[in-house]
């Protein structure tokens, strides 16, 4: 009884009203700026915050999610604004108000509306640690030392602060290609309305299975997988992303994925084996993820390209990648549609007490070798060695996940295998929203999505 919480008598519910007390508040008007400037918001970002976070590689490392910049500060300006005041891109910029002026290098992107600046809280340190030092920039060192009367926070409105170009630039180190998806459809949305028309009428979406009933003859070359005891498979719901970026943070953690800092991110070197790609709508005035990550094809042309098989597809349809047949040729990477295969241009190591951070179940790799995504193998042996310890023929679904949809907030990533009918990817690849990235290219991905739904929000 104890054990099980005590012991409560059936008591018979209670209804009573609740009113409280709504404080009139009198927000004062903040008058006319005393600078001329354009009007500029200061925001706490989801990673650091106000800055108290900034002192985490992770955190530095993973892109944020609207700008997909990494390693310091940066100053949102619309793209029509920036044309207009003949501001590029990583143009060194001195924001000055009358309580202080910083450097800060420009990022003309659409975050932001037209006339208007932003700058994310927290970078900018000089004295806070290793990984924080140096970076630009602070935007608290333009604020007036008064708090707000009203909420007793930081005064952080009404700054209007003049901003010029130094004649001097210092890159952004942002991980995305592109603000747009040019017509390729790699992030689909689909409406409310449509979507229930197409379940009404019994519509079944067009996957092409990573499964032997995926192939046709007619349009494939290569012979079909066989699989006998599961077919790993991921779902992603693209209406339950938010783009966090845990999911990425807790793959570094698992899989002892390297941090290369702002130097190799600069070069496209950066190591994370999945990422959160954000696409603009074509007017820019919406953004949309997709998380991208290994697609473990079915027909994976990274497979056949390499002199020394060292991508290697498993009986269970995993792609992995055996490290000491690895020499190097990126051959593997160039053949990847997707671009999600990492190359190790040297061997990154972990400072300090930071090495005792490293998974055990996992091989750390060195220069010269290629990695990517394992779909987390070493769960996956782990689940089916717990499995037959425990007298159980197969690995049941739900009995373990990878450490990206673990991390997940909103459960949008979900794991499981196909070749158990009652799996929820099983279930979840018939939904109508159910598409493949790039089907076209025959892949067969086993990384299936659901479209993002949209809705119409009259007000
Ligand atoms: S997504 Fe790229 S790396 Fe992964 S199996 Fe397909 S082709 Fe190979
Ligand atoms: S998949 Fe989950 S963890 Fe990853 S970005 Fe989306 S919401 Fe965040």
């Amino acid at each position: 009884m104890v054990m099980r919480g005590g012991y409560w008598p059936e008591q018979p519910p209670v209804s009573s009203k609740i009113s409280l007390p709504v404080p009139a508040f009198n927000f004062p008007d903040p008058g006319p700026s005393p600078q001329a400037g354009l009007p500029m918001v200061i925001y706490p970002t989801i990673q650091f915050y106000d800055g108290r976070m900034a002192n985490h590689m992770w955190v530095q490392e993973i892109p944020d999610p609207m700008t997909q910049a990494t390693w310091g500060g940066w100053l949102e300006i619309h793209p029509e604004t920036a044309g207009k005041l003949g501001i590029k891109k990583a143009d060194l910029l001195q924001v000055k108000t009358d309580y202080g002026t910083i450097r800060i290098p420009a990022l003309p992107i659409y975050t932001v509306p037209e006339g208007v600046v932003a700058i994310p809280a927290g970078q900018g340190h000089s004295n806070f640690g290793r990984f924080a030092n140096g970076l630009p920039g602070n935007p608290f060192e333009l604020l007036a030392p008064d708090i707000d009367p009203v909420c007793g926070a930081i005064l952080r409105q009404g700054l209007n602060p003049e901003i010029e170009k130094t004649g001097e630039t210092f890159d952004i180190a942002n991980t995305d290609g592109s603000f747009f998806q040019h017509g390729r459809e790699m992030a689909v949305t689909i409406s409310l309305e449509e979507r229930n028309a197409m379940a009404a009428s019994g519509q079944k979406p067009q996957i092409y299975y990573p499964l032997p009933d995926g192939y046709e003859k007619s349009k494939d070359f290569y012979p079909r997988q066989m699989y006998k005891e599961y077919r790993w498979t991921m779902v992603v719901d693209l209406d339950r992303c938010i783009g966090c970026g845990a999911c990425v943070a807790g793959c570094y953690s698992e899989n002892n994925v390297a941090v290369v800092k702002r130097e190799q991110v600069l070069k496209g070197r950066e190591m994370s084996w999945i990422r959160v790609q954000r696409y603009f709508d074509d007017d820019g005035k919406a953004a949309k993820w997709l998380v991208m990550l290994c697609q473990h094809c079915d027909n994976a042309p990274c497979e056949y390209v390499c002199p020394i098989f060292a991508p290697h597809h498993s009986q269970e349809g995993l792609n992995n990648q055996i490290y000491n047949r690895c020499f190097g040729t990126r051959f593997c990477s160039q053949n990847d549609p997707y671009k999600v295969r990492r190359f190790n241009w040297f061997t990154f190591t972990r400072p300090g007490s930071l090495k005792w951070q490293l998974n055990p179940d996992v091989t750390v790799r060195q220069k010269g070798v290629m990695e990517k995504c394992s779909f987390c193998v070493q769960r996956i042996i782990e689940a089916k060695l717990d499995a037959k310890v425990k007298g159980r023929e197969r690995v049941r679904d739900g009995d373990f996940t990878t450490a990206c949809a673990q991390t997940c907030p909103t459960g949008a990533l979900i794991f499981g295998s196909l070749l158990d009918p009652d799996s929820r990817v099983s279930k979840l690849i018939n939904d109508v929203r159910a598409y493949q990235v790039l089907a076209h290219l025959n892949t067969k991905p086993a990384v299936i999505y659901l479209k993002r739904v949209t809705q119409k929000i009259t007000v």
